[in-house]
């Protein structure tokens, strides 16, 4: 038997604004299944999507986090340095010699025509998967998903799942019209090369996961355990984000901030004295509640 691999998790902000109190949920929950596991967290800027950096923004993040008491125990990578990109390049020319990776002549417009699936995908419909049409050129990239690939894995937070990928999703894109890689690759790939074991991170990326666990399949790269968090969402039920004006947390009060991201993951109000205190305890609780997850399967049976 081999022996199970030390824990590395993540929080992987995108630096497109300062921290709300959804993103501190994530951090939250990523730092004390870690410190919990006696684990080392890391922090990576996910900057790959450059047209929505914010300047300033990284910053920020950074001090909200130092501020919250969430401390990192390795370099901070970010998607956009020279490094990072070239290994994305790598991973691309790689499986596009291969033929795994395919050019697509589809606008988005044309693609909006497919009707949205149950899972809210329009899964691409496979136009460019045998050649480009006569007189097309390749705008993005697409990956060819196995035909019969049922991605199961196990939610530490929502229970087992399934997605049958290429049915439900299509093959999907990993270098974009813009030529910026896609996420998926960029998660991947970053995921894979950080020796991460768990993600945890927020539920709007559970959706996601199937495709990324046909990338680590690709990779060879033994899957790690997973856990969505619930989001928090405004009065209207979407998302809190950047993008629907979500407010910065208030630096001044790390503790009240932190105590509200508790109760956000389902835990009841604790009296603590700081913001040390507050992940002493926190730690504690985190154990008790989560720690048999630790060995829950992760595998595709
Ligand atoms: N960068 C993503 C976000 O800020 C998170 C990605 C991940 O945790 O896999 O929503």
């Amino acid at each position: 038997m081999t022996a199970p691999l030390p824990y590395v998790g993540r929080f992987a902000p995108s630096p497109s604004g300062p921290l709300h109190l959804g993103s501190v949920v994530a951090a939250l929950a990523s730092y004390l299944d870690a410190r919990s596991r006696a684990g080392r967290w890391l922090v990576r800027i996910e900057d790959i999507d450059t047209p929505r950096t914010v300047a300033g923004a990284e910053a920020t993040i950074l001090r909200q986090l130092e501020a919250l008491g969430m401390r990192a125990d390795g370099p901070i990578w970010r998607q956009s340095s020279e490094a990072r990109q070239q290994r994305y390049r790598e991973l691309f020319r790689r499986w596009r010699d291969q033929g795994q990776v395919y050019g697509c002549a589809c606008t988005r417009r044309e693609l909006q025509q497919v009707p949205v699936n149950a899972s809210g995908e329009r899964p691409y419909p496979g136009t460019c998967r045998n050649g480009l049409p006569y007189g097309r050129q390749a705008r993005s990239w697409r990956l060819r998903v196995p035909d019969d690939r049922v991605v199961r894995f196990h939610d530490r937070w929502a229970g087992p799942q399934h997605q049958h990928v290429a049915l439900e999703v299509g093959d999907f894109v990993v270098r974009r019209a813009d030529g910026l890689f896609a996420y998926q690759l960029a998660v991947v790939a970053d995921d894979v090369d950080q020796g991460i074991t768990d993600i945890v991170r927020g539920a709007d990326l559970l959706s996601s996961t199937a495709r990324q666990f046909v990338l680590w399949d690709l990779l060879q790269a033994s899957r790690p355990r997973v856990m969505h968090v619930p989001l928090i969402c405004t009065d209207d039920g979407r998302k809190l984000s950047k993008q629907n004006g979500a407010p910065a947390i208030d630096e001044t009060r790390p503790v009240s901030t932190l105590m509200a991201a508790w109760q956000a993951l389902g835990f009841a109000a604790m009296d603590v004295a700081s913001v040390s205190d507050f992940h002493g305890q926190a730690m504690i609780r985190w154990q008790q509640r989560f720690g048999d997850g630790h060995e829950a399967g992760h595998s595709d049976p």
